[in-house]
């Protein structure tokens, strides 16, 4: 029976009751798949799944829309709004689906299993366990670089995941609230009400924007007093912000940046942070290094990647990966170098793309294509090779059979000329505050660049019809009128 009709992606899905989904047959291959993320829930929302044994391992029980992760950091989204349960996204596939919240601590490529481990709160101990596998799909993620530089993870906030969000969102206010208080001291109230980012990539300048907005819109008009103290701070190694935008973004961004009184410290490393201040050394023109100090009440680290630590395992497991460093080498077929059944998509695979949602997504769904055709290879080489076997045995018909057997045969030509891997870029998007984006698209084969308020309805736009479902959609859109008409939830 269908529960109910939703919108996905870009497709129209069935809800099933679980007892309306085939069950798994143990005769088929065992798929597994690690991790919920853009590769791997792009995979599983086109996976034909009654072809395999599907079982999923992630220690996150939801898909989370990442790009609006930097909203729910202000409240101007609520968390909820952008993840989707895993659990939903499974009762629509046809064949049922197992899911394991764990998280893998290492793959044996040679004995085909993934040993992982449930980290139970109810339990308060770590149960620890193998599933074998038959085909590994590997789309982990990655998690924050630090360099090793001293006091990065004891002091400072990512921006990866949604607690990161919601830990950011407290420490504002703490700070607000905390500054706020009788009797600070003017520079302890400076300290506190100073913003620090590090990193000037789209998730840095996204966060920058909105803390911008969150200030100007909301925290300015319910806590006056502090209103001329509050400062954002934005420090980037390399000569620019935004290096994957064209120059004339790049400029636009740096000028509003500086019309919204954010401070932007190019060519500005930091070497330190300590639980009040960042050091960093800043390359002036004449070439000459300082080191200034950054007294910080908040400070967001948002460097890009580092290879997890399960997958610097796999790697060191397979000779044919010794050379790599960013993460597992694929083949134009996503398969892991080294290996005939481990595929891999998203940031923890290195195919020569940048670590984006739509380079994962895009992954994924290859994959699934690529796996729906493996298995309808089989049933047809099956086929042909039934029918081939009861040609003699029927003379009368042998005409009419070896039409059939001609027609499976194209069919099966067909689908084993599959060509590779090819990502198609769309487009990069990025907000930055004030009601204004930047955008770089491909249109028409062409390049793009805009900037501006427009964009800014182009950028909402996109991001609210590439939601995961009408529900994510719906409640966006809500949290976006919310914020408007009553302004951000101010309480911790
Ligand atoms: P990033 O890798 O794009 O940028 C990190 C920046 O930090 C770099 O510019 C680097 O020079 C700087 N940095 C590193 N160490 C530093 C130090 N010690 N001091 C000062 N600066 C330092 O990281 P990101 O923004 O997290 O993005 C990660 C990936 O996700 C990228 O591929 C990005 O394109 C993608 N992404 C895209 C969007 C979007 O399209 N809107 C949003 C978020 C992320």
């Amino acid at each position: 029976a269908i529960a109910g009709i939703g919108y996905i992606g870009y497709g129209v899905y069935e809800d099933r009751h679980p007892e309306d989904q085939i069950v798994p047959d143990p005769s088929k291959k065992t798929l597994v798949i690690l991790g919920t993320g853009w590769g791997s829930v792009s995979l599983l929302k086109r996976l034909d799944t009654e072809n395999y044994n599907v079982i999923v391992i992630s220690p996150r029980n939801y898909f989370l829309f990442t790009p609006l992760l930097p909203s729910c950091t202000t409240g101007t989204i609520e968390h909820r709004s952008i993840m989707e349960p895993i659990r939903t996204i499974l009762r629509q596939k046809k064949a049922s689906v197992r899911f394991y919240e764990a998280e893998a601590s290492s793959i044996d490529p040679d004995r085909k299993v993934v040993r992982i481990f449930d980290n139970s709160e109810i339990r308060g101990d770590i149960t620890e366990t193998e599933v074998p596998y038959d085909m590994l799909v590997i789309g982990v993620g990655a998690e924050n670089a630090t360099f090793g530089i001293p006091g990065v993870r004891d002091h400072s906030c990512f921006l990866k995941e949604i607690g990161d969000a919601q830990r950011i969102r407290k420490r504002i206010m703490d700070c607000v609230e905390t500054a706020a208080f009788k009797d600070q001291s003017p520079e302890e109230i400076n300290r506190l009400l100073h913003m620090v980012v590090v990193g000037g990539g789209p998730t840095g300048v996204e966060f920058a924007g909105e803390l911008q907005d969150f200030f100007e819109e909301d925290i300015k008009k319910l806590v006056p007093e502090i209103a001329d103290r509050f400062r954002v701070t934005l420090i980037e190694a390399l000569p620019n912000v935004l290096p994957m935008f064209s120059k004339q973004l790049i400029d636009y961004t740096e000028s509003t940046f500086k019309e919204e009184k954010i401070d932007i410290h190019t060519k500005t490393m930091v070497k330190k942070v300590t639980d009040k201040t960042v050091e960093a050394e800043v390359t002036r023109p004449d070439g000459k290094k300082e080191t200034i100090v950054f007294p910080y009440g908040l400070l967001v680290w948002a460097t890009g990647n580092a290879v997890r630590p399960v997958i610097k395992d796999l790697i060191s497991r397979i000779p044919a990966q010794a050379n790599s460093r960013r993460g597992l080498a694929v083949n134009e077929y996503l398969v892991v170098q080294g290996t005939r059944d481990i595929w891999a998509v998203g940031d923890c695979a290195v195919a020569g793309y940048a670590p984006t949602a739509q380079v994962a997504g895009q992954e994924g769904t290859f994959l699934a294509r690529l796996f729906n055709n493996m298995a309808m290879t089989e049933a047809l080489e099956g086929k042909i090779g039934e029918l081939s076997s009861s040609l003699n045995l029927q003379p009368g018909n042998a005409a009419a059979v070896s039409r059939e057997i001609e027609g499976y045969e194209r069919q099966l030509r067909r689908i084993k000329d599959a060509k590779p891997f090819h990502y198609s870029h769309q487009g990069s998007l990025a907000y930055i505050g004030s009601d204004k984006a930047v955008a770089d698209v491909t249109w028409f084969n062409g390049n793009v660049a805009a900037a501006g308020s427009l964009t800014y309805l182009f950028w909402r736009s996109a991001y609210i019809s590439m939601c995961f479902s009408s529900r994510n959609r719906l409640l966006v859109i809500n949290d976006w009128l919310k914020s408007k008409v009553f302004g951000r939830d101010l309480s911790r």
